[in-house]
């Protein structure tokens, strides 16, 4: 799987905002509701649900009868700029990943607490 090109990996993560990053070290997204909307047709209506990441800013959609059930599964159609990996990259490394582990630690505020003393 990571038979790629390295280099295009370091550069494309080069580039990350703080939230793609905390995205990617995760290696999820943080889905909120986003918008509802009814589609409405004589040969039916559904509802479409939109969710976004508010750290990366990615979109998701899925469809669901006025009934309440799904109709498709998530599809996530809009990552930010430069979220996606360049294609020939080969894939995040263990090592890509846990540098953005340590990135998005470092983006946040860290307690030190000495636990040899009482
Ligand atoms: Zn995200």
């Amino acid at each position: 799987m990571n038979e790629g090109d390295p280099a295009l990996v370091d550069q494309a993560m080069a580039g990350w905002t703080p939230g793609q990053i905390k995205c990617r070290a995760n290696q999820r997204h943080s889905w909120k509701s986003h918008t509802v909307t009814v589609h409405q047709s004589r040969g039916g209506s559904h509802y479409e649900i939109i969710e976004r990441c508010p750290d990366c800013f990615s979109r998701r959609w899925r469809l669901m009868s006025m009934a309440g059930y799904w109709l498709t599964k998530w599809k996530t159609d809009r990552y930010s700029e430069g979220y996606l990996l360049p294609k020939g990259s080969g894939g995040l490394s263990e090592v890509n990943r846990a540098d953005l582990r340590l990135s998005d630690v470092a983006s946040r505020r860290i307690r030190y607490v000495n636990d040899d003393e009482e």
